[in-house]
C-alpha cells in the first residue's frame, strides 16, 4: 500500500473517532471519506468507531465502481462520491447527524447569518437539502444542489449535516462549527429569535475569511 493511501486510510480512523470524541456522532451514523486519485475511499457501513481499523475502508474506484472483495461501503457513498465528483476544490467530507444541526434540520430550517462565524460554511448562512431518503441518489444530489458552488456546508432535511473542505482535518473543524452555529440558533430560537447579520456584514466576513487559515479566528 502506498504511503498516501495508508495515511489517509489512518486519517479516516482518526477522523471517526474524534466525531465520536467530540460528541458529534453516536454509534455507527456517520461517515467520511477522501479524494484518493480518480477514486475515493468511505468509511465502511456499520462499523462502530472503536473497532475501526486503516484496512477497514473501502475503495471505490474511478466511474463509482465499488471494489470487490471489501466491507460494505457506507450507506451514504453515493453522497460522498458525488460530492467530491463535482467538487474540485474537495479533498474530503464528513458527514453526521450531530444533535442540534439535526434538531434544525428536523425543523425545516436552514441555519442563516446569526454569528460571523457560520462564514466557515463558505457562504452567508447553511443551506437545508430537501429530503430524500438516506443512501439515494436523490439525497446526493440533494445536498450538491444546496451546497452549490462554492458551499462547504448543508443541513439534511430530517437526517443531519455534511461538510466539505479540502483536507479531512478541515471538514472536521467545520462540521464542529456548523454544530456550534446550530446550538446558537436554536437557543436564540428559543428567546424570541435571532438578529442576523446583513448581506454586506456577511461579506465582509467573507472577505476576511478568504485566506482560509492564517486569517481565520
Ligand atoms: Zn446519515
Amino acid at each position: 500500500m502506498a504511503e498516501d493511501e495508508a495515511r489517509l486510510r489512518s486519517a479516516m480512523v482518526d477522523a471517526m473517532r474524534g466525531l465520536d470524541a467530540r460528541g458529534l456522532n453516536r454509534g455507527t451514523s456517520g461517515n467520511v471519506s477522501v479524494r484518493m486519485g480518480d477514486g475515493i475511499l468511505v468509511t465502511p457501513s456499520g462499523v462502530p468507531p472503536e473497532r475501526l481499523a486503516p484496512e477497514a475502508m473501502v475503495r471505490i474506484d474511478a466511474g463509482g465502481v465499488v471494489a470487490d472483495g471489501q466491507l460494505k461501503p457506507s450507506s451514504e457513498w453515493r453522497m460522498h462520491w458525488r460530492l467530491l465528483e463535482r467538487r474540485p476544490d474537495a479533498g474530503a467530507v464528513v458527514h453526521c447527524h450531530s444533535r442540534h444541526a439535526t434538531i434544525l434540520a428536523c425543523a425545516g430550517r436552514a441555519i442563516p447569518a446569526v454569528h460571523y462565524m457560520i462564514g466557515v460554511a463558505g457562504s452567508a448562512g447553511v443551506p437545508l437539502a430537501p429530503y430524500a431518503v438516506f443512501g439515494s441518489e436523490a439525497l446526493a444530489d440533494a445536498v450538491v444542489d444546496a451546497m452549490g458552488a462554492t458551499g462547504r456546508a448543508a443541513l439534511m432535511a430530517n437526517h443531519g449535516q455534511v461538510v466539505i473542505a479540502p483536507r479531512l482535518g478541515q471538514a472536521l473543524l467545520i462540521a464542529e462549527e456548523i454544530e456550534e452555529q446550530a446550538a446558537v440558533y436554536w437557543g436564540a430560537l428559543a428567546i424570541g429569535g435571532a438578529r442576523t447579520l446583513s448581506e454586506d456584514q456577511m461579506a465582509e466576513v467573507l472577505e476576511r475569511f478568504g485566506g482560509y487559515g492564517q486569517n481565520r479566528p
